[in-house]
């Protein structure tokens, strides 16, 4: 190596930095002000859905729970009745929780998921400082009704809420 090879190599590191500083478009995202969008099959934080009559996708069946490699999600299931419905059919999740220090954001409860409760959102804002705060439960995980009318549980007409997972209309979709 030649005496002056280490200024040539400093000079060039510098040039490409000179280069790229006048002539490229800055990437930085002024993250939390701007929010970068994410892939359309990133995997973020879950959601239970709700369908469009306000009713919840979940019954309470646990297969997310037992599809989950990492034990993480926690549901115990109680019974629906038309005078005080949460869910189509049966039986609807009174509690389900989910413990975030375990996940690994599989996609395995969303794929083993009858009705498309539950979904691995878009939200990548996860930060907790108390461990207690890493177990999200039933009321944040669920989504909002657009009117308070659509709350549940809520009364309805006798009989017209029996299937608990709906009809699809290409199961290979
Ligand atoms: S994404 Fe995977 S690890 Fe996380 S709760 Fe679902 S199945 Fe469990
Ligand atoms: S989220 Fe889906 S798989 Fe899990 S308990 Fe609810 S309905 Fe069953």
């Amino acid at each position: 190596m030649g005496v002056f090879d280490p200024i040539i190599e400093l000079s060039k590191g510098l040039g490409e930095v000179l280069r790229s500083f006048l002539f490229e478009p800055t990437v930085t995202v002024q993250y939390p002000e701007e929010k970068r969008t994410v892939r359309p099959r990133f995997r973020g934080r879950h959601v239970l859905k709700r369908y469009d009559n306000g009713l919840e996708k979940c019954i309470g069946c646990s297969l997310c729970a037992a599809a989950c490699p990492a034990d993480a999600i926690f549901v115990e299931a109680s019974e629906n009745t038309d005078e005080k419905r949460f869910s189509p059919g049966q039986r609807y999740a009174s509690t389900y929780e989910i413990n975030m220090l375990r996940c690994i954001y599989c996609g395995f409860c969303e794929d083993a998921c009858p009705t498309e409760a539950i979904v691995l959102g878009d939200n990548y804002e996860l930060s907790f400082t108390d461990r207690r705060d890493a177990i999200y439960t039933k009321d944040s995980l669920l989504e909002s009704v657009p009117s308070g009318d659509m709350l549940t549980p809520r009364k309805v007409d006798v009989g017209v809420f029996v299937r608990s997972v709906p009809e699809m209309k290409d199961p290979t979709d």
